[in-house]
């Protein structure tokens, strides 16, 4: 459903990303793990088409998105914006409208960009607050809720869209300890329904229970990638081995 093929990013002289072949096949979960500055958010941004590849090509449902043109590539804003209502993306923080109600917020999306009927987006609204289990927020304000039930709202929003891939970066990194737990259930549950994920994510334990391949990306490369009871416990090379240690 994506194919990532020869990308390559670099802010000014610093090459981020150093050719990154990647698939993510539909109804897999696939969770990239590596060090701080490894690339991992510039990866997902540049999937999301946030921030511009240097080269390289990226694929979604076999559909080219972007073009190379004499080694730079060239992007009509309108495709982009298509592009974006097919890729949903979860951050750390949560940029819920704050004086929208919670099924507003989910409702906004499909009806303002993809022209849905009101009443057949607020019923998919509800469908989707059910399965972060938030429904009974739905007439709160973002400020009456913790911030797992928040994120989980900002994970129904980008549901909504029904993205094509749901993108995570550390989506529980800004929550406190005891409030990570619900927003990975949540999580779990949409890849054991079949949702095609890329997660990036500094919980292991999750990448192992949940995810169907692990990739350790190691200064703007695919360093390792496996199964997750590969890379995870027994790990090849010697980086993502330190990594692991450091992590115990
Ligand atoms: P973390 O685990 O800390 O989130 P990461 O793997 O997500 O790290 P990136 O955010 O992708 O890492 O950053 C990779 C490198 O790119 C870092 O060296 C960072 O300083 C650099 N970088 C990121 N964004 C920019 C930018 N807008 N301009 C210049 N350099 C940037
Ligand atoms: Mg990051």
């Amino acid at each position: 459903v994506l194919r990532i093929e020869g990308l390559r990013k670099a802010y000014g002289l610093l090459e981020v990303l150093k050719g990154i072949d990647l698939t993510v096949h539909r109804g897999e979960t696939v969770c990239l793990i590596g060090a701080s500055g490894s690339g991992k958010s510039t990866l997902l941004r540049c999937v999301n088409f946030l921030g511009y590849p240097t080269e390289g090509r990226i694929y979604l449902e076999g559909r080219l998105i972007g073009r190379e043109s004499g080694g730079k590539m060239a992007y009509r804003e309108s495709k982009l914006c298509a592009v974006r209502t097919h890729v949903g993306m979860v951050f750390q923080q949560f940029n819920l409208f704050p004086h929208l109600t919670v099924e507003e917020n989910v409702t906004i999306g499909p009806i303002k960009i993809r022209g849905v009927p009101p009443a057949v987006a607020h019923e998919k609204a509800a469908e989707q607050l059910r399965r972060v289990g938030i429904l009974d927020k739905a007439k709160d304000y973002p400020s009456q809720l913790s911030g797992g039930q928040q994120q989980r709202v900002a994970i129904a929003r980008a549901l909504a869209m029904e993205p094509s891939i749901m993108l995570f970066d550390e989506a529980t990194s800004a929550l406190d300890p005891e409030l990570v737990g619900e927003v990975l259930v949540a999580m779990r549950k949409l890849a054991e329904d079949g949702t095609t994920m890329l997660v990036v994510t500094h919980e292991l334990g999750f990448a192992y229970n949940v995810a169907h391949r692990v990739v350790f990306l190691h200064e703007g490369t695919i360093y390792e990638e496996g199964p997750p009871q590969e890379i995870l416990v027994r790990p090849r090379r010697p980086r993502t081995q330190d990594f692991l240690r450091g992590h115990t």
